[in-house]
């Protein structure tokens, strides 16, 4: 089969990721999608067993670190594309190891920047290389105002420092080399196939199983949240219509204080279980604040809107009750990532290839 055009995903069994290759993969079979992904703990081909057949659809194991394994890639595949959203992305691991954060968040970007530069020298009709970050660069709002995207950057965590500086990166090699680069920021995503460490599903799985819900200081942070098949459709129309060298902020306009966002999921959870309202609230548990815990975040998403014609499909709570729902239906999904099960169905998975 020849393809009309080539692009590699990077992070593609990751969250977003996952999300971002189902919708490439079914909507557009003339592309050959190839995800390339390391399999940290974060990652999961089974989070695309469902489109891992598809005559379109390739995986490779490799970090985005390595030279030789992405130089080897260009030259077999011939990318017209990048979709970058490899990376570390839990705030918490970046405060135990902030320097696996610089080593994959920006030395892997940097050398994916650099592989793309040198495989397309500088001939770019037709290429694109888009780099998937977080409106956590900004740094915090207080109860006023939003992020734009001329908002200063300000990162306060390991996290969001590698993560401007990737985005720097990117900058760099637009204005340099006129690399055709091209970059979102985005706010909070939930959805199905959300690593049990993050809020929401941590706060789904451990009511489910009557466990203590930690809270962090007085639950009084915000965050803007966004169903994430919205994200990958907002990924889509900006890797298809932004302008090259130009940022979109994503945003659901959907801003919750963390509290607030546990109580509705445990109303939610209280249906769905049968159990008595107000019984799974009785498991909320303040724990001490993350250090350097950004108060709020506020994503002014008017330009994707207005330019690219962009908006979020869903209401958070019709989003929030699929999630629930989601999760509820796939407990071995839960169980599996967090034990070592789905390494062995990988270690099967790769030598039978
Ligand atoms: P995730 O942690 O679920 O997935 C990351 C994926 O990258 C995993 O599959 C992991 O195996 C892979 N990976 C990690 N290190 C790698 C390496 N060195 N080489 C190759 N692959 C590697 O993350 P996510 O939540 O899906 O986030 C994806 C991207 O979107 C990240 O760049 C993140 O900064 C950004 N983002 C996330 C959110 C959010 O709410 N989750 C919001 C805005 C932006």
């Amino acid at each position: 089969k020849t393809f009309s055009k080539s692009i590699l995903v990077t992070g593609g069994a990751g969250f977003i990721g996952s999300h971002v290759v189902r919708l490439f993969v079914n909507k557009y079979p003339g592309y050959r999608i190839v995800n390339l992904d390391a399999l940290t703990y974060a990652g999961n081909l089974e989070n695309l067993k469902d489109i891992e057949q598809a005559d379109n659809y390739l995986f490779v194991r490799a970090d985005i670190t390595d030279e030789s394994a992405l130089n080897n890639l260009f030259a077999e595949f011939n990318f017209d594309g990048v979709i970058h959203l490899a990376a570390e992305s839990h705030v918490d691991r970046s405060i135990l190891d902030p320097l696996q954060f610089v080593r994959t968040n920006v030395l892997g970007t940097a050398n994916l920047l650099n592989v793309a530069k040198k495989h397309w020298a500088g001939n770019y009709e037709g290429k694109r290389f888009y780099h998937v970050s977080t409106d956590e660069v900004y740094g915090s709002l207080g109860e006023e105002g939003f992020f734009t995207e001329e908002t200063a950057y300000d990162p306060r965590s390991p996290y969001s420092a590698s993560k401007a500086s990737s985005d720097h990166f990117v900058m760099a090699y637009f204005h340099t080399y006129h690399l055709p680069v091209v970059m979102s920021n985005c706010s909070n995503n939930y959805g199905s196939h959300h690593f049990p460490e993050k809020l929401i599903p941590l706060m789904i799985n451990n009511i489910r199983n009557s466990r203590p819900l930690p809270v962090y200081g007085k639950g009084e942070n915000v965050r803007d949240w966004l169903y994430v098949e919205d994200h990958a459709r907002a990924i889509d129309v900006i890797y298809h219509k932004g302008v090259t060298g130009e940022k979109y902020n994503v945003g659901g306009f959907n801003e919750w204080k963390n509290i607030d966002l546990v109580h509705l999921l445990c109303s939610i959870m209280d249906k769905k279980l049968g159990r008595e309202p107000g019984a799974s609230a009785k498991l909320i548990t303040y724990v001490t604040d993350r250090p350097g815990h950004d108060l709020r975040y506020a994503i002014d998403a008017t330009k994707i809107n207005r330019e690219l014609g962009w908006q979020p499909s869903l209401q958070f709570e019709e989003g929030l009750e699929k999630t629930v729902d989601w999760y509820l239906s796939n407990t071995e999904w839960i169980d599996h990532v967090t034990s070592g099960d789905y390494k062995n169905y990988y270690e099967e998975q790769y030598h039978s290839r």
